[in-house]
């Protein structure tokens, strides 16, 4: 019988090698080897090849470890038979299994998942799905919405609007997003962010706020909910599986016949705390006081106009408060003490239309 043997001394892609299979172990045909007669008691055995049709046998010989791979079927046939040993399982058929289990739980126990998730944990079956979409989609959508949203605002120019937007390019630096700040007419105490980076500030916001850091306070933490893509995710969980899906895919067309359901939108309590966060790093890191921001939010609190959401209000709490106030704390005394934003903030407040606003 022939086989391919391997050892100290021989060619390393094996050496063809002949040998008997006797009932006390195997018998080489070339005795000038230091293969010795190597027992079944002393040779292990496996299964091997890719279909695992042939054997692998290794022993110790007087030089040192062997193998011998038999891949003759009479031959692998009269070793089983003469060596009566069981076979220990092959890393090949390992892998073959694991593969095997891999697919099963790829094809039934990943979808259930799935389907148990969207079932029970929303928003968080959303936050996965949005991965899936690329920032120029989720840019491409929010452009689209914000068409319908536009129309609606009554845009002001001048100082406030430059303002806004430079403090906004300040908080947004290195962003993937291409943002785009706007100041709206209305009096009402509001900012928004739509998927993409479209912030949008009322006047009656402005007009509550002492200082350009309050304000500064407020868009960053809008541009935490477009970085971290609250809205994006509030959408998915809104719209559902199919909607996200869709737009993964290029299609608007799903997401915009739907929009007027993204009016009852609001973000979860996780997300604002998120945005909190979030934003008051990227105040310190735009080099502004991160005290205003929880000063602003109190006060409009206490007037009960928090209103910082995509569309919509969202949650506030004294408990979301001290958690500012907590990071503030744990902040360096520097990030703390930076000098106020250098602005006239009472000339802009002063540009700001002011017919029949009770504010
Ligand atoms: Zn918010």
């Amino acid at each position: 019988m022939n086989g391919l043997l391997f050892g100290p001394g021989l060619a390393e892609n094996g050496m063809p090698a002949q040998f008997e299979v006797n009932s006390d172990g195997l018998r080489f045909a070339t005795s000038s080897l230091e293969v010795g007669h190597p027992s079944w008691r002393d040779i292990r055995i496996q299964k091997s090849g890719w279909d695992g049709s042939q054997l692998r046998l290794e022993w110790h010989g007087s030089a040192g470890a062997y193998a011998l791979v038999v891949a003759e079927a009479a031959a692998v046939k009269s070793i089983l038979a003469a060596g009566k040993l069981s076979i220990s399982r092959a890393p090949g058929a390992a892998q073959t299994r694991a593969w095997a289990s891999g697919i099963v739980v790829f094809t039934f126990v990943v979808p259930l998942l799935v389907i148990a998730a969207i079932l029970w944990q929303h928003e968080t079956i959303a936050g996965w799905l949005v991965g899936f979409i690329s920032v120029e989609q989720e840019q491409k959508l929010g452009a689209h919405l914000f068409e319908g949203q536009k129309a609606k605002l009554k845009k002001i120019d001048g100082a406030p609007a430059t303002m806004v937007r430079d403090i906004g390019a300040r908080l947004t630096k290195g962003s993937a997003y291409r943002y785009e700040f706007y100041v709206s007419d209305d009096k009402t105490v509001n900012a928004y962010a739509m998927p993409g980076g479209y912030i949008v500030m009322h006047s009656g916001l402005l007009q509550l706020a002492a200082s350009a850091d309050e304000v500064a306070g407020v868009l960053a933490h809008e541009v935490a909910h477009v970085e971290k893509r609250h809205s994006l995710t509030a959408i998915a969980r809104q719209l559902g599986l199919t909607a996200v899906l869709s737009l993964a895919f290029g299609d608007l067309g799903s997401i915009a016949s739907a929009a007027g359901d993204l009016l009852s939108l609001k973000f979860s309590r996780d997300h604002e705390r998120e945005a909190d966060s979030v934003g008051l790093n990227r105040l310190v890191v735009a080099g502004m006081q991160p005290t205003a921001m929880a000063t602003f939010f109190r006060k409009m609190a206490a007037q009960d106009k928090i209103n910082l959401g995509f569309l919509s209000t969202h949650p506030s709490s004294e408990e979301r408060f001290s958690a500012i106030d907590g990071a503030i704390g744990a902040l360096p005394a520097a990030a703390r003490g930076v000098p106020a934003l250098d602005y006239d903030y009472a000339a802009i407040k002063a540009e700001l239309p002011q017919d029949g606003a009770t504010r």
